[in-house]
């Protein structure tokens, strides 16, 4: 079963403990193990542990970006970036971290 979003999922007292998953289609599919990997949100987690929540998000954010080693290198503060080790800038309220993602050229 691909290309459908689930929307409920049964499990309880089912013929031969089978497991029945409704698609937003409004198919059934009737199934002897359901796998459940479909992310923070998941359906399969809500209906096994209805009490369960993920955590709300904390505020904090990332940004990331990939930049040519040849123009860290460029830069006078950072030509001293160990290529084999993640390097970390720590600063109030916020850290950098770099990390080459294949070895410098020499
Ligand atoms: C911007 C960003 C950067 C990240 N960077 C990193 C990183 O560098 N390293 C790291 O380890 N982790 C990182 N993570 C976290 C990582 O992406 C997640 O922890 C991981 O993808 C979770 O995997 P998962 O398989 O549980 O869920 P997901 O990857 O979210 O996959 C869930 C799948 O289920 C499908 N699905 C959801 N609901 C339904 C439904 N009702 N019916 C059918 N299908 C459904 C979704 O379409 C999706 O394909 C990052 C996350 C984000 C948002």
């Amino acid at each position: 079963m691909t290309g459908s979003r689930v929307t409920e999922i049964q499990y309880k007292n089912t013929p031969q403990n089978r497991v029945t998953v409704k698609t937003e289609q409004g198919k059934e599919y009737t199934f002897d193990l359901l796998i459940g990997a479909d992310g923070v949100s998941s359906v399969v987690r809500r209906t096994i542990l209805p009490g369960v929540r993920p955590l709300p998000p904390n505020g904090n954010c990332a940004y990331r970006a990939i930049v040519p080693m040849e123009k860290v290198l460029q830069d006078p503060g950072l030509r001293e970036i160990d290529p084999l080790n993640m390097n970390v800038w720590m600063g109030p309220n916020a850290s950098v971290a770099a990390i080459a993602s294949r070895p410098v050229p020499s």
